[in-house]
């Protein structure tokens, strides 16, 4: 993936979290993103697996980006 600020190839890997990794527009008590509307879950966990998510990351100028169509980016949903 080409980095949307500088264009240069940016570095894949992943982002991992023991619950489930989201985006909201907020923080909220209960911290599952189901209970939410609007929320985008990026990956989720399983009962033997810890959330992961691939992500792409420029060094350049800091910033990382997921893709998360059609669920591409849930690396237990693979
Ligand atoms: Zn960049």
């Amino acid at each position: 993936m080409k980095c949307p600020y500088c264009s240069k190839e940016m570095e894949q890997g992943l982002i991992e979290a023991q619950h489930e990794v989201s985006w909201r527009k907020k923080r909220y008590h209960i911290p599952s993103a189901r209970f939410y509307q609007g929320t985008v879950v990026l990956g989720d966990s399983t009962f033997t697996k810890w959330a992961a998510a691939t992500a792409f990351l420029c060094r350049d100028c800091e910033k990382v980006v997921i893709d998360y169509k059609d669920n591409q980016c849930d690396l237990n949903k693979k």
